[in-house]
């Protein structure tokens, strides 16, 4: 069954057109992956409004034009082995995988169990289980058995960069992160080349909080 074919096009139609995301191969991966199907039901209507959605436990999905941006910023390629903290829906990690097939593998780590379960479950009815692995944890310590990552992408704002994560980035490989409190963060990219670590600033963004280890102690501390 096809759904919501028209609306999904119209919202990458204003993604393209308005200049804010230009690499046509993460167009093509958000016309093809459906967003609603990562939704609650309640919300399945507001799947192609480019706007943050809620997606139980207090947790938000990111705007499209903002999933875009990330992704772009990412240069996902084919093959590539990424690491994903904060699967929430699964939405952003299902989009990776159609940027790194073939031959690459997204890990996706969430601590809140109940979302992670039901992103697994999302990605088997969609058939993304064969390129996205949905694995619950702290995502803060990042998911040492599988690293190095050629790209990193962290989906909660963290006091500073988790030094977990700067050890699992591969030579050449790049990560995005939020990184701030008080509601606002910076999003900033870090790429590694060797031994260094370069940080980029990309602009301000709002992102829910990293609970964990090297993130922040709990909800109630936050921010
Ligand atoms: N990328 C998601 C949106 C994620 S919202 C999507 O496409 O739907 C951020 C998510 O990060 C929330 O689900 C939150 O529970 C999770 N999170 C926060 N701290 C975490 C941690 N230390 N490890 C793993 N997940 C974490």
């Amino acid at each position: 069954m096809i759904m919501y074919e028209a609306e999904r096009s119209r919202l990458v139609n204003g993604l393209r057109s308005r200049g804010y995301v230009t690499d046509e191969r993460v167009l093509e991966a958000m016309e093809r992956v459906p967003r609603h199907e990562f939704l609650p039901p309640d919300m399945r209507d507001q799947a192609y409004i480019d706007s943050p959605l809620p997606i139980g436990m207090g947790q938000t999905i990111s705007a499209p034009h903002m999933v875009g941006i990330m992704l772009q910023a990412l240069d996902l390629q084919p093959g590539n082995k990424v690491l994903e903290i904060g699967a929430g829906s699964g939405y952003h990690a299902a989009l990776m995988g159609e940027l790194v097939r073939p031959g690459g593998m997204v890990y996706t780590v969430e601590r809140l169990e109940p979302l992670g379960r039901r992103a697994k479950e999302t990605m088997e009815r969609l058939g993304y289980d064969d390129v996205v692995d949905v694995v619950i944890a702290d995502g803060s310590l990042g998911l040492p058995e599988h690293a190095p990552y050629d790209r990193i992408t962290v989906a909660a704002a963290a006091p500073d960069v988790p030094k977990p994560l700067e050890e699992q980035l591969a030579d050449n490989g790049r990560m995005l992160i939020p990184v701030g409190g008080q509601g606002y963060q910076d999003l900033v990219l870090v790429t590694r080349k060797g031994d260094s670590l370069e940080r980029t600033g990309l602009g301000g963004v709002v992102f829910v909080p990293l609970i964990g280890e090297h993130g922040y102690r709990d909800q109630s501390l936050r921010m």
